[in-house]
């Protein structure tokens, strides 16, 4: 851990302050500028930012209270553009091995950032995995782009903006009291997600029928072991109002799901089973449909190449979001007029958002007609 730390201070080389050691204390050097890469050509730069949930979020296998998280800005000729990295632990990237990613980056080498195919071509094949640290760039290249264009990408990639879905609001699992709460908090919401996978499934789903009759998804992230059983659920949970079942079992368990699936009266959604584009063809006949992320899939370019081959296939989409600022949040909603379900209340579950972007307006996606992913930095820390 030392050395790993030692290492990651040392290939950073970026943090000037004299006697810093450990990731915390680099959250202090909110403010200043980080990266320095310039021949002309792209300029990339990054600041680690720690996010602050509002509640701990607790899931089937974890809690926390805080998100590490990258920022990022790529700069050419005055124009800049904005991206992120959101990296819950249990997906494995951290602050350091994003900062180690970033860092090995050589950017500038790049004249013309129109040429995003060979630009996140060369980011991919830098190293294997890290594919929130990618998808900083890539957000940042989308935002660049669409500013340079003076457009919007759903207006790029020819989406209709009013065609976006509701979003859904996320409860995480918690006591009656904590539920009831957080119910009352996502009243402008018209769909509830509801985290399940524990002992306490049918107590979560009685206790917020007990304060509203909205529909309701339910998250299971792979709580569920057993395949007859997990049927069973779905048919009372179908009873009581709940539309889709994201990540019913294991992703290892791809024979249970299927079967799962093909007797399911509701809709299943793969979200761990599934990260990058070739996991599409492997939940396909698995799964109905696939929950995209950026952070899981590299950003912008391939969650786009995801749509479009999930929908020849006939499956359904939803957009789905980490805990987030409103820079991921509003770069993952450009995608948002052709998914069948939203999932992107990352940027309103934390308290130091920097951004302001994409808007839930009466429970739905509202796009901003501003270009790029559609940003107004309302606190400048780099
Ligand atoms: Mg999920």
């Amino acid at each position: 851990m030392k050395t790993d730390r030692r290492n990651f201070l040392r290939t950073a080389g970026l943090f000037a302050l004299a006697g810093m050691t450990g990731v915390e204390t680099l959250f202090a050097t909110s403010g200043k500028k980080v990266i320095p890469s310039s021949k002309g050509g792209l300029s990339l730069s990054f600041l680690p930012y720690e996010l602050q949930l509002q509640h701990v979020f607790t899931l089937a296998n974890s809690s926390r209270k805080t998100t590490p998280d990258v920022l990022t800005r790529i700069e050419i000729d005055g124009v800049v553009g904005y991206g992120e990295a959101s990296m819950p632990p249990y997906l494995g990237e951290s602050i350091e091995s994003a900062t180690r990613f970033l860092s090995s980056l050589d950017l500038s080498q790049f004249t013309d950032p129109f040429q995003m195919d060979d630009i996140l071509q060369y980011v991919d094949s830098v190293m294997p995995g890290n594919t929130a640290a990618k998808a900083a760039v890539d957000i940042a290249l989308h935002d660049l782009v669409g500013k340079i264009l003076k457009q919007p990408w759903y207006k790029i990639w020819g989406f209709d903006p009013s065609d976006t879905p509701h979003t859904s609001f996320t409860i995480g699992i918690d006591t009656p009291e904590i539920v009831r709460q957080k119910v009352a908090e996502a009243a402008p919401y018209k769909i509830l997600k509801v985290k399940l996978g524990l002992a306490t499934d049918r107590e979560m789903i009685e206790t917020i029928r007990s304060v509203t009759d909205r529909p309701l998804c339910v998250d299971v992230n792979q709580g569920w072991t057993d395949r007859v059983k997990a049927l069973e659920t779905i048919h009372w949970l179908k009873e009581n109002g709940v539309i889709l079942v994201e990540q019913p079992m294991p992703k290892t368990a791809v024979d249970d799901m299927a079967w799962l699936t093909q007797n399911s009266p509701l809709p299943t959604v793969a979200d761990e089973s599934l990260q990058r584009l070739p996991d599409v063809i492997k939940a396909h006949g698995v799964y109905s449909g696939i929950n995209i992320k950026l952070m899981k899939c590299t950003g912008m370019r391939e969650a786009h190449q995801m749509l479009t081959l999930a929908r020849s296939l006939d499956m359904k989409v939803m957009i789905g979001c980490m805990t987030e600022t409103s820079c991921g949040v509003s770069a993952a909603s450009q995608l948002a007029p052709k998914a069948d379900w939203a999932d992107l209340d990352g940027n309103v579950l934390i308290t130091n958002d920097p951004f302001a972007g994409m808007q839930i307006i009466d429970g739905k996606v509202t796009l901003t007609d501003k270009p790029g992913i559609g940003l107004k930095v309302v606190k400048k820390l780099f």
